[in-house]
Parts: C-alpha cells; structure tokens; sequence
C-alpha cells in the first residue's frame, strides 16, 4: 500500500512554486502549467514524515489564508493486496482525467427526478461520442460511464456485461452497468449533512472521513481542510460473485430546497448538466477475482479499495 496525498493549493502553478520552501519544492513539480486561474492540484505519494511537512507549510498563512487549500489522503492498493478480498470498491485513478462526452445532448436525456432536489434521471439515447484524451485501458466518463479498451472486453462479458460501442473509436468500448445496490447496503463512515429532501427523502452524503476544517461547499475559508478516504462497509448480501455493481445512492453535495423548484421529468438545461454531475458521483463495487484478471491483463486507469463486509446495517 502507498500513501497518496492529493494537495490543493490557492495559487496557480507558478506562484506555488515561487513560494514553496526549498524542502518542499519536490511537492509543485508536477502542478500542470496550463492552468493559469488560482487553485491548483497535485497527487504525490509520500510517507508520513513528509505528509506532516507539507502539512505544517500548509497551515502556514499568506494574507490571512493557509497556504493549502485542501488535503486528501489516499490509500492506494496494490494487486497482491487482492489476496483474500472477495469483493472491492473500484475508483478512477486520480490523475486520469475524466472522458467528456462530446454528444451529451444527443446521447443522454437528462431529466428532474424531484421538484425539491437535484436527483436526476440519465437514460443513455444513443452511443457516446468521448474525447479520450488519456491512454489508460480503463476510463471513467464525465458521467460515470466506464469504457475499457477493446482488449478487455472478454474479461467484462464473462462477469455478464454487454458492451456498447462508441461513435469514432473502435479502441474503447462502454461497459453497461446494469445492477446496482442500494443505500440499505452501505455503512458507516458515510457522513450526512442536513435535512433529507422533503420530496424524495434524499438525504446529501459524503464518503470522506473529514478530520478537520470546514466543508468547502460553506465557501472561501482561511484554514485548511484535511480529508482522508476511508472504505465503505456493504451488506454483502448478492453482490458477491457479479459484476460491477453501481451504488443507486449518489455521494455528493446535491442542493435540497424547501421549496418546489423544477417539474418532475422535465428536462434539465443543457448547460447545468456539467455542474449537476460533478456534484453527484456514484460508488461502484466489483469481484476481487473481476479486478485481479483485469490487472493480470494488463489494464490501467483503475484503482481498488478494500471495502468492509458486514452482516447488515
Ligand atoms: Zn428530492
């Protein structure tokens, strides 16, 4: 296992690096140069000695605010950590970008769910059109779709997944999700924040384990705010030997309103989908065995996670 931190500074690339210390300048070195607007990200594995330097540096305050914004830890597994585990909770790997859908007004309708909330309703309408712009045989799409190189496609439909192709590339296909697992199956250490939606009972969830300072979603803050991601418990009842699996729960900041906002079923404006989405992320579980034959064959973009088995909720 390595110890990932992801580090998000105010600045932008450059003015990070001016005003890093000597010791730490290792830190800005792969901060991406194209950006030019403040706020800026960075994923470097580290050990703990050196987390608590960034860490002390990051507490540090210019202006009245700590020089890091946000810090993310991670557990990052490797495939003999697989030994044992019979189910997982399979991620994106951080610093792979996210596939766009170019045909997103064609290909998904996207629709209200509630008057008072932000839940959609996807219904995929025709094949994806994706800018892949990362070489990774394994990607997530900016709608949590998963597309695997075409190599892997036999790997995905021994576990029961059609695959779906997409317009323009013959290389990637789109695995279907088409099982999910409900809220009921989850556990602890997810956190809730406020009231459940009075139409639809949504209840808004996060899945970090946060250790201190004040949620972003609040705005702009002074101090900095330190997550760690911690494993998932699921009641392990039929999920054990399928495919993956896609939480019908979503994990996110959507807002709830007290009041009726939008019609159910009418359709979104294109130009909120975006934003809605980013707010609203799916967990995704699979067979341990599932992501060791993908591993033996090679794929990557895809990280996993021991999740915990409980009896029930
Ligand atoms: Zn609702």
């Amino acid at each position: 296992m390595k110890f990932e931190i992801n580090v998000w500074f105010r600045g932008t690339p450059k003015s990070v690096r001016d005003v890093l210390p000597a010791d730490l300048k290792y830190v800005g070195e792969d901060l991406d140069d194209s950006t030019t607007q403040p706020g800026c990200d960075t994923l470097i594995v580290a050990t703990p000695e050196q987390a608590d330097r960034i860490l002390e540096w990051g507490r540090e305050k210019t202006d009245g605010l700590s020089n890091i914004k946000t810090l993310r830890y991670h557990d990052r597994f490797e495939i003999d950590e697989l030994e044992g585990l019979k189910i997982v909770e399979i991620l994106k790997q951080p610093q792979v970008d996210e596939a766009e859908i170019k045909n997103q007004k064609m290909a998904l309708d996207v629709r209200w769910a509630c008057e008072y909330c932000e839940r959609l309703v996807v219904v995929q309408t025709d094949d994806l059109d994706l800018k892949i712009t990362a070489s990774e045989s394994i990607q997530l799409t900016s709608n949590s779709e998963w597309v695997v190189a075409r190599t892997l496609a036999p790997i995905f439909e021994n576990y029961g997944h059609q695959l779906r192709p997409l317009k323009n590339n013959a290389d990637y296909l789109q695995v279907i999700v088409s099982g999910s697992f409900d809220a009921c199956q989850f556990a602890q250490p997810l956190r809730t924040f406020g009231n459940k939606c009075p139409g639809c009972n949504l209840q808004v969830t996060f899945r970090d384990d946060l250790i201190e300072g004040q949620p972003p979603y609040k705005g702009a803050i002074d101090e900095i705010t330190i997550y760690r991601d911690r494993d998932i418990s699921l009641a392990s009842y039929g999920i054990l030997t399928q495919g993956i699996r896609r939480s019908s729960f979503l994990i996110g900041n959507p807002r709830v309103y007290e009041t009726p906002q939008h019609k159910i079923g009418s359709k979104i404006a294109y130009s909120k989908i975006g934003w809605l989405y980013y707010t609203l992320s799916p967990i995704f579980v699979a067979p341990a065995e599932l992501v060791r034959e993908l591993f033996h064959a090679g794929a990557t973009g895809m990280d996993f996670r021991p999740v915990n088995i409980v009896s029930e909720c």
